[in-house]
């Protein structure tokens, strides 16, 4: 997808609003304190060059608390904040459905003292916003909260304000998914809406689902390091194994995510590649689309079939005789009293 983005802005400040109040348990706040590429001390000390300096209103995070914590989220809803990018965690619930309460909030409207729902923030801020970004499945597009039988009947951000939003910088809604969101794709993701409201970067790319196309174009197979084991057939019975787990429930195959490619935290970790099948956490049907996860996945049967039965061990027993040829040193690698390499000297005679 392209984004309409206008001509570079130039800013030189950014604050940044994260709101982690939706259908959410502070997962993906907790995860990207453990990214490097960058940290987000880099971001916030200034260490990276060419961004705009970052104040970080982050409740987790934060110095501040109560009103002195939700004071720049009132200052922002009343265009005296500045440039900001809104960052919104969980799932939006429905408080069409609410009764007479409600299902989430952030502090209190100074002039009810009644409870200001996510909904009313979303509503108040987005529209003003540089650039929205939601963080994790939850957010994106509903997530574990959104599954079958919610009584919130929560949604994803784009589902709440419409999957042709635009915000107050041109973008359409910026999806970062994963449950959580692995640390350094929020990171970079966050780093090049920075560096765009810089002046300093394209639009970003995003695919159908607003999913930046570097991260999110390629399958979670297509980075395992166990594919070698799928394409010789060669299947884990149980979740001991270090072979391909596609036949005890992962759904690698059909996923957008490039954490087995990528590691959890600086290269190590991960899921399929370390024994833990892929339950598909960053796709939009998360998660009833894949349950009961420690089943087959449907497709799995099919396309290991005939991997197992036929193609699968005729290729691996002639790798099996490949690799003993290979496993073994030339013959002329010896100390005997004769050269036997096949050496010939070149003859320049007159
Ligand atoms: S473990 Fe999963 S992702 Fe890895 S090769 Fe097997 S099916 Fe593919
Ligand atoms: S590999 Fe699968 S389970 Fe692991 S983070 Fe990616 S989508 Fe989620």
């Amino acid at each position: 997808m392209s984004t309409d983005a206008p001509a570079p802005s130039g800013v030189e400040e950014v604050h940044v609003l994260w709101i982690s109040e939706g259908m959410s348990c502070d997962g993906d706040t907790v995860a990207v304190t453990a990214a490097t590429l960058p940290s987000l001390e880099d971001v916030v000390l200034g260490a990276i060059p060419g961004i705009p300096k970052v104040h970080l209103h982050n409740k987790v995070l934060a110095y501040e608390t109560g009103e002195g914590f939700t004071r720049a989220f009132h200052r922002a809803a009343d265009d005296e904040l500045g440039p900001f990018v809104l960052v919104i965690e969980g799932s939006v619930p429905n408080e069409n459905i609410n009764g007479d309460g409600y299902w989430t909030s952030l502090g209190n409207d100074p002039d009810t003292g009644e409870p200001i729902t996510l909904n009313q923030w979303i509503d108040r801020l987005a529209h003003k916003a540089y650039a929205v970004m939601a963080i994790g499945t939850c957010a994106t597009y509903g997530g574990i909260h959104a599954m079958a039988g919610n009584p919130t009947g929560c949604m994803g951000l784009a589902d709440y304000l419409g999957w042709d939003f635009r915000s107050a910088g041109g973008l359409p809604i910026v999806n970062i998914p994963g449950c959580p969101v692995q640390p350094d794709n929020f990171m970079e993701t966050l780093l090049w809406v920075l560096h765009q409201a810089a002046g300093h970067a394209p639009p970003i790319p995003l695919d159908d689902q607003l999913r930046p196309t570097w991260l999110f174009g390629k399958t979670v197979h297509e980075g395992c390091d166990r594919a070698a084991y799928y394409e010789q057939g060669d299947f884990a019975l149980d979740y001991n194994s270090p072979k391909c787990q596609v036949k005890i429930g992962c759904w690698g195959p059909v996923v957008n995510c490039n954490v087995p490619k990528r590691g959890w935290m600086d290269g190590i970790g991960g899921c399929p590649n370390v024994g833990g099948i892929c339950i598909a956490c960053t796709m939009p049907g998360f998660p009833d689309k894949f349950m009961p996860f420690m089943d087959e996945p449907p497709g799995g049967s099919v396309s290991s079939a005939f991997l197992s039965n036929a193609y699968g061990p005729l290729v691996r027993s002639l790798r099996a005789i490949t690799n003993r040829t290979a496993n073994k040193e030339p013959k002329w690698r010896h100390n005997r009293a004769e050269l036997t390499s096949g050496y010939q000297p070149r003859r320049t005679g007159h």
